[in-house]
């Protein structure tokens, strides 16, 4: 499909544009906005959505800049709890379309993972660096590169598409996180007939993710001298909780390659659900047998794996049973089972392929040059809430977020081609004008 005259001209106007969507990046990137723990200090989120908001409002929109109540979160069991957004505001931004056209939403998340190990980075990950057509800094293309790439487009569409839908943009935090920012921003009604979210897709346009949460198993055991020959635990002898949790990870393990094998859980976008030990924790003193065994272990599962509402219940209860199961055939683990809490949860995506955004973007990757697939993201993002609970189907489609067959998302020397941020946004304008319809003088005024 060729470009009309106006898409002619607005990608032209992108392309004149590039230096200063560099700019915006590396000005983004500066910002430090890496993810937090709850209870730690809000780091430059103000500062980078001020700044934002400042540019969009410039540009014509109505934009909103606000510090959701933790409460907003109550509908839904996310997490973590104690999570608030002092200090750290969400920003939506609405350009009216003349009316007619269906509405789309451009979102992005600020928040960026932790730049340790800093050392190993060859520059400063708080100052963009350019180097070989290259923009390194910790976010460039994860995912503030297109962040800066929907505020170039937004900007460039106001001034010279008369769209007929309107155009939303928003900004969120805690994507790395929690996913708490983008269902912030749809318990606050943010809603579209469509969404882009422009993380690092390599201009595949992805339709699937995989939900996600957290399960800690606590394994309890006794105390006792470990130097000291125990007696049997009914006689009053020690018991280590580190042995009895190995009976637990080895269940896991079986429970994984079950997954792996089940027909109905292979997915042609998606690798198969999952349980995953991450951290283990354990014991009080060397010389003393463990009364205890925390295991963390993360949740990865399929939109089929999800409940009818798309959370983790059904997963959850499989897991758990599983697990009593197995504790019952240890003697000890039978009278004192593990205790299985689950927490923060994000859910899965599955985008029909027949969705009109779907089918707009999928197309526009071949227009800029960029011919993409549909894919699936194996974790998660912002789209899934959206999509979901805001009633707005929404994709991710960007720049590249590989170098080769290394991935450069949350990795050291984390960088985005500038060419890549110029074709996403061209490829956000010509979605736009496509998706939303333009006016009859659209192009005139350019
Ligand atoms: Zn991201």
């Amino acid at each position: 499909m060729g470009l009309t005259d106006l898409e002619h001209v607005l990608t032209d106007v992108i392309e004149a544009r590039r230096d200063d969507l560099v700019d915006l990046a590396s000005r983004l990137i500066g910002f430090d906005t890496t993810a937090r723990d709850v209870g730690d200090p809000p780091r430059d989120e103000a500062e980078l959505q001020n700044a934002l908001a400042a540019r969009i409002s410039d540009a014509g929109a109505r934009v909103e800049l606000w510090e959701p109540a933790a409460s907003d979160l109550d509908r839904a069991p996310i997490g973590p709890p104690g999570l608030d957004f002092t200090g750290r505001p969400q920003m939506i931004a609405r350009f009216a379309g003349h009316g007619g056209g269906p509405s789309l939403l451009f979102n992005g998340h600020i928040d960026a993972v932790s730049a340790e190990p800093r050392s190993q980075w060859t520059s400063d990950p708080f100052r963009a660096d350019v180097r070989e057509g290259r923009l390194y800094g910790r976010g460039a293309c994860d995912m503030k590169g297109g962040v800066a790439a929907i505020t170039l487009a937004a900007e460039v569409l106001a001034e010279h598409a008369d769209l007929a839908g309107d155009l939303i943009v928003c900004t969120n935090t805690d994507e790395e996180s929690s996913g708490a920012g983008s269902m912030a921003l749809v318990t606050h009604g943010v809603s579209a007939d469509a969404g882009i979210i422009p993380e690092p897709t390599g201009f595949d346009t992805w339709i699937a993710c995989r939900g996600s949460s957290f399960l800690t198993i606590d394994v309890p055991g006794r105390p006792g001298h470990a130097e000291i020959d125990q007696p049997d635990w009914r006689q009053g002898g020690a018991v280590n909780a580190i042995e009895k949790a190995t009976i637990v990870i080895d269940e896991i393990k079986r429970l994984r390659d079950d997954w792996r094998a089940r027909p109905e859980l292979q997915h042609t976008l998606l690798p198969p659900g999952s349980v995953v030990p991450t951290m283990v924790t354990a014991g009080e003193w060397g010389a003393t047998y463990p009364a205890w065994c925390r295991i963390l272990c993360v949740v990865p599962y399929l939109p089929v794996q999800a409940d009818s509402g798309g959370w983790v219940s059904d997963v959850r209860r499989e897991v758990d049973e599983r697990l009593i199961q197995v504790a019952a055939t240890d003697d000890w683990l039978a009278e004192h089972p593990p205790t299985m809490s689950w927490s923060a949860n994000v859910m899965p995506l599955e985008l029909s392929t027949d969705e009109p955004i779907v089918t707009v973007v999928s197309r526009v990757s071949a227009d800029i040059g960029r011919p993409g697939q549909l894919a699936g993201l194996n974790s998660w993002f912002d789209g899934a809430t959206f999509s979901r609970l805001g009633a707005t189907p929404t994709v991710a489609f960007g720049p590249s977020g590989r170098d080769g067959s290394r991935i450069l998302l949350h990795a050291v020397d984390e960088y985005v081609r500038i060419d890549d941020l110029v074709a996403c946004a061209k490829g956000l304008v010509l979605a736009a004008v496509r998706f939303c319809g333009s006016g009859p003088q659209a192009g005139e005024r350019a």
